[in-house]
């Protein structure tokens, strides 16, 4: 690999990732991407370009907001994004060495999971303003793309132009990607009874067909689903040693002190709470809702505060109502709801896509060839 076309990724990959890091912030909060200047969220000081430098600015600042009067935290994850970036547009550029115009397609690509994944961790919903658009480009950029072509492509149609087979091979693997999904999801929701995996998958996984084609989006599909159990497995278990479940605290006339509950289920603008102190119906109620951030793997508790009165008391359990909840409480109540149901899919599936745009062929051998050879080891060696 050209040193200097190493240098310029990086340094682009930083950038690229500092510009992430706003669209993951404003994006799914509606702001608008490049009306104002960033400012500190604590203090509302105005951020200055020396003190915007990625990486080295947040080193700098040791991780705090300038303005001596607030000095406050700067989370870790922005420069990381950064650093992200960087190394996953040195990546796209190993990959594809020889072709630089799918090098930095798939660089765009790369920057658009970061993204994908960072808001999907933080609020539960893959944009469309990224996926669709991105399905789109894909499609139409498939003839410089090096993975709709030979020797990377799994099929060609002989006697058509290259180019022509390359929106093909695209459009294969963005029905793919969206079919196979779709089919899981319908067949896992009516066996679960309850929605299982969103339609923003469905987009995500024919976003990145789009890019890397039929056979490698059903590759980052079984990459995606390996990486979700073993996370998954692993927060079972930790969350076995340590529950970390919504926590809920009723603070209200009727109660001596405020009450405190380690398992609360939202449903809809209703709570439900079990072991609940007996209080009478039309009680008014502080309600305070804490969901711990392992629960829904973002970078700190989500905490909304709500006015409530009990709808109804039975044995034991409490109803109660929620008033006053705003658009953007319902949003987090959602939050609240789903996080008992599932951990986000979207960035195991943007990981498997971002392993096989970028080592297509290994993972090709990797499950072709070495698995069903470690595999008939395994057999016979046990035998
Ligand atoms: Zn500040």
């Amino acid at each position: 690999m050209d040193t200097f076309v190493a240098v310029i990724a990086f340094l682009a990959g930083l950038n690229i990732g500092s510009f992430l890091n706003v669209v993951i912030w404003r994006l799914p909060r509606g702001e608008m991407m490049a009306k104002k200047r960033s400012h500190c969220p604590q203090c509302g000081a105005q951020i200055a370009w020396y003190d915007n430098i990625p990486v080295i600015s947040w080193i700098l600042l040791r991780g705090r907001c300038r303005n001596p009067d607030c000095k406050a935290r700067i989370s870790a994850r922005y420069p990381l994004v950064e650093l992200l970036t960087a190394v996953l547009f040195l990546l796209a550029v190993r990959a594809y060495p020889d072709h630089l115009a799918t090098a930095g397609l798939i660089a765009a690509y790369l920057a658009a999971l970061v993204a994908i994944t960072f808001i999907d961790l933080d609020h539960r919903i893959i944009p469309d303003k990224i996926s669709k658009p991105g399905m789109a480009i894909a499609f139409l950029l498939a003839p410089i793309n090096m993975l709709h072509h030979e020797p990377l492509m799994w099929f060609s149609v002989g006697g058509l132009k290259p180019a022509l087979n390359a929106y093909i091979h695209a459009g294969a693997g963005l029905a793919m990607g969206a079919g196979v999904i779709y089919t899981i999801r319908f067949v896992a929701s009516a066996i679960l009874r309850k929605e299982a995996m969103g339609l923003g998958d469905v987009k995500l996984l024919a976003l990145i067909g789009a890019v890397v084609g039929p056979l490698n989006a059903l590759y980052s599909l079984a990459i995606g689903c390996l990486g979700g159990a073993i996370v998954g497995g692993v927060m079972a278990f930790v969350g076995k040693l340590r529950p970390m479940p919504c926590r809920l605290e009723i603070t209200g006339r009727d109660l001596e002190e405020p009450a405190v509950f380690g398992r609360a289920k939202v449903r809809g603008d209703h709570l439900e709470v079990h072991d609940a102190p007996s209080l009478k119906e039309g009680a008014k109620l502080r309600v305070k809702l804490t969901l711990p951030m392992m629960r829904i793997l973002a970078e700190e508790d989500e905490t909304l505060e709500l006015k409530g009165r009990v709808a109804s008391a039975g044995d034991r359990t409490l109803r109660v109502a929620l008033r006053d909840v705003q658009e953007a409480d319902a949003d987090v109540l959602g939050l609240f709801e789903r996080s008992y149901k599932y951990i986000p899919f979207g960035p195991f599936l943007a990981l498997g896509g971002a392993v096989t745009a970028l080592y297509a062929h290994d993972v090709h051998w990797l499950l072709t060839e070495w698995y069903p050879a470690f595999a008939r080891s395994l057999v016979t060696g046990g035998c």
